[in-house]
């Protein structure tokens, strides 16, 4: 099947080819037509299968360019995977120029709250930092059609479910609701029928779900042996990329000093962490600055990362989804994976519950001998000298093309989007598919040329006036 059967805009269609996108995944297939029908859906589908795509394609062809109001709510658990998200909604909206903006917490407040006074079509957030922003009345709901949970089963957890509900009854009961993850129980489906209407039920073959791309191993380790076990693994496995999961965030310390101390290229995250230090670990790991990443389960749900050969349960995962989502980090798109658990003695009841849920017995892993260890040495001495390849971000490849003008005038001088989009696809060789996203401050605006035509449009403008006014422009330095 190709994304042009689906009825799609031409822009949303541009920007679909332009992220290398050839043919809907089969979860996109399936809820694509629903979600564009309006229409409630609880989907289950397994990690990697292009989830995001999903609902951010539906969405951006939905929404109302004209509407200032934010018209759809993407609600995630975690930091880090709405930031990502927020992303992936961009690229796709790219040339319809939709606006997504990320709330979350430890994050200033008063920095969103201004973001939020701009057009925005699309809010991805945190639950925390959603209701304080609907609760002190900078995030106006009011015209909220659209309501996704990423990770729905997570979302309608425990340590979140409060929060939601709220979220949920401020906003406008005429909406079409969207629930995603991987792993939904027959509980949280009953659950979510609280918050839908009639809604459909996709699921992606359980067969499917299980596909061989990712190798699952075991090993019983004491935990006073782990460490030394784990340097064993991997001389022997040498990976590329590597998420290592710990239980806690004190474990993942120790770990990523230990390691450290024995020369691994390696970093972490934990909820302890300062907001701004996560952010910057998660974006050197997607580049490739290091290999071995430490981390307890806030990097076990959503986090896209290409390329991730290994994933070790350092600890075996508390919850039995947990081992589902932390695994899912690897093997995605397609790609193969291998994840690895090591298990003391005493967790034999954990290994079988997590067996039991997905559905197989984890073989145990061959063991490591001296002698294999001995011969891998050198190529595994070798990788940890050498800088890993640095890997260009999606968003910094279609980024490529893309200039960020700026304009010395803004809302103080009365002008609108229209006004730029008006003059700037009025010059020769230009039309408004190569404007990207505008945003208009008070005494400034910043306009994204797209398609390499930004020189062009420099140069003209520098005489160009927009409605009537001549404007200082200059190439965007942030
Ligand atoms: P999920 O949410 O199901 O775990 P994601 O939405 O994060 O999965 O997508 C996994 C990866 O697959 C991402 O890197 C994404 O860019 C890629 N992807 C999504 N849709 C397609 C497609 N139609 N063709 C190729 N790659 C895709
Ligand atoms: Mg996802």
């Amino acid at each position: 099947m190709h994304f042009k059967e689906l009825k799609l805009n031409e822009k949303i269609l541009g920007a679909i080819e332009q992220l290398g996108y050839t043919e809907p995944t089969e979860v996109q297939e399936r809820v694509i037509p629903v979600a564009l029908q309006k229409q409630d859906i609880l989907v289950k589908s397994k990690t990697g299968s292009g989830k995001t795509a999903a609902f951010a394609i539906p969405l951006c062809e939905l929404v109302d360019w004209e509407e200032n109001k934010p018209q759809a709510l993407v609600l995630t658990p975690t930091r880090e995977l709405a930031v990502q998200v927020q992303e992936d909604i961009t690229n796709i909206g790219r040339f319809k120029r939709i606006k997504g903006l990320a709330l979350y917490g430890k994050s200033p407040f008063a920095k969103q709250k201004l973001a939020l006074k701009q057009k925005t079509h699309i809010v991805v957030g945190t639950p925390g930092r959603v209701l304080d922003h609907i609760e002190k009345g900078t995030l106006d709901v009011s015209k909220i059609e659209y309501l996704i949970m990423d990770e729905a089963d997570e979302m309608l957890n425990m340590g979140f479910l409060e929060q939601v509900e709220s979220i949920i009854k401020l906003l406008p009961s005429n909406r079409t609701t969207m629930l995603f993850s991987a792993t939904l129980s027959d509980e949280i489906k009953s659950l979510s029928g609280k918050y839908m209407k009639k809604s459909v039920s996709i699921e992606i073959d359980a067969a499917e779900e299980n596909a061989p791309n990712i190798e699952h191993l075991k090993y019983v380790v004491k935990d006073d042996q782990k460490l030394a076990f784990l340097e064993k693994l991997t001389i022997i496995e040498n990976p590329d990329s590597c998420i290592i999961f710990c239980r806690t965030k004190e474990r993942v310390d120790q770990l990523v000093d230990a390691l450290d101390g024995k020369g691994y290229t390696a970093d972490k995250i934990h909820g302890g962490m300062m907001q701004e230090d996560r952010f910057e670990v998660m974006d050197d790991f997607r580049r490739g600055d290091f290999r071995y990443l430490i981390a307890t389960d806030v990097a076990a749900r959503g986090i896209d990362i290409e390329d991730i050969t290994h994933v070790v349960h350092y600890d075996v995962p508390l919850e039995q989804e947990s081992y589902v989502h932390r695994t899912g980090r690897t093997g995605r798109a397609g790609r193969s994976g291998k994840s690895i658990m090591l298990a003391t003695p005493h967790e034999d009841k954990f290994v079988k519950e997590i067996e039991a849920f997905i559905g197989f017995e984890i073989p145990s892993g061959p063991e490591l001998s001296a002698e294999e260890v001995a011969k891998k040495r050198s190529a595994f001495d070798l990788k940890m000298q050498e800088q890993p390849e640095i890997k260009k971000s999606k968003s910094e490849q279609l980024n490529k093309d893309i200039t960020k003008l700026y304009f010395n005038g803004g809302k103080k001088k009365k002008l609108r989007a229209v006004d730029f989009v008006g003059t700037i696809a009025k010059i020769n060789g230009v039309t408004a598919d190569d404007i990207g996203i505008i945003t208009i401050q008070d005494n400034v605006t910043y306009v994204e040329i797209l398609n390499g035509k930004g020189p062009l449009v420099l140069k003209t403008m520098r005489s160009t006036t927009v409605k009537g006014k001549q404007l200082k422009v200059h190439i965007a330095h942030k």
